[in-house]
């Protein structure tokens, strides 16, 4: 299955903590790293504190999506994240935007990501590294682009 992965960081060395989880993306078990956006500086969505840095994965993966999950919060919490109160600045925060043209609603997991077409830090990643990806349900990604285009987002490497 190809899955696509959101990456951001606001705390600490937010650079060097987005890196850290693309090489632990990359080492997943039964699965390889297929495509890295660069990284991107935006500002704060939702959240507060300093800028983010935001990057996009895309995975071949042979975990199924709630496994996949559980691994992105394993990696999350090796990055020590605390969530004190809702939408807290984050040392780490993984997201599962797309998995394979699946559309999976549980409790625990909702594919593709509920807010992902409304995020520049999102949209403008991904098509970097997948120009024509569909978000099931709404359509092709790039077309939400105009809807994101005030918000801040500048790519850095
Ligand atoms: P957040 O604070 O944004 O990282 O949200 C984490 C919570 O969102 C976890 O409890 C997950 O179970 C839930 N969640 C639902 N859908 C997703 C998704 N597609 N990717 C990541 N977390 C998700």
């Amino acid at each position: 299955m190809i899955a696509y992965v959101g990456v951001g960081a606001n705390l600490g060395d937010a650079r060097a903590n987005v890196l850290d989880a693309l090489a632990r993306l990359a080492a997943l078990p039964g699965g390889a790293l297929l495509h890295t956006s660069g990284l991107y500086r935006t500002a704060p969505i939702d959240s507060s504190g300093d800028h983010y840095i935001n990057a996009v994965a895309c995975l071949e993966t042979s975990l199924d999506a709630h496994a996949l999950l559980g691994a992105l919060q394993e990696i999350e919490q090796a990055h020590g994240r605390e969530r004190p109160y809702r939408n807290a600045p984050r040392t780490l925060d993984l997201d599962l935007l797309l998995y394979g043209d699946e559309v999976i609603d549980t409790p625990t997991l909702s594919v593709p990501h509920p807010r992902m077409h409304e995020r520049a830090f999102v949209l403008v990643p991904l098509y970097e590294i997948a120009p024509d990806a569909v978000i099931p349900g709404l359509g092709l990604a790039r077309d939400f682009g105009p809807q994101v285009a005030d918000q801040s987002i500048y790519r850095i490497d």
